[in-house]
């Protein structure tokens, strides 16, 4: 291990990236890494968005479940009441 692999990146205009494909969006992209920054951003924030999603179902779930629980809203006991009374 040596100090010298800690070079400095090269201009972008060396590098034979021109012409690569993009393999999120497909299309060109001059980037050294051949994928578009945002693709990649994209591409890495997947796995967390899956995850996200299935966290907002079981939310949801869990809501839904304590709603039954918690029988009739008060709103609707209130309008109950003011029908019979009326
Ligand atoms: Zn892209």
């Amino acid at each position: 291990m040596s100090l010298q692999n800690n070079r400095k990146p090269e201009p972008l205009l060396n590098q034979p990236s021109v012409g690569r494909v993009c393999p999120v969006c497909g299309k060109k992209s001059y980037s050294l890494t051949g994928i578009h920054p945002q693709c990649a951003v994209q591409q890495a924030d997947a796995p967390r968005q899956r995850q996200l999603a299935v966290a907002k179902r079981h939310e949801r779930d869990l809501a839904e479940r304590a709603k039954a629980a918690a029988g009739p809203t008060p709103k609707k006991i209130s309008k109950l009441h003011s029908a019979a009374s009326s």
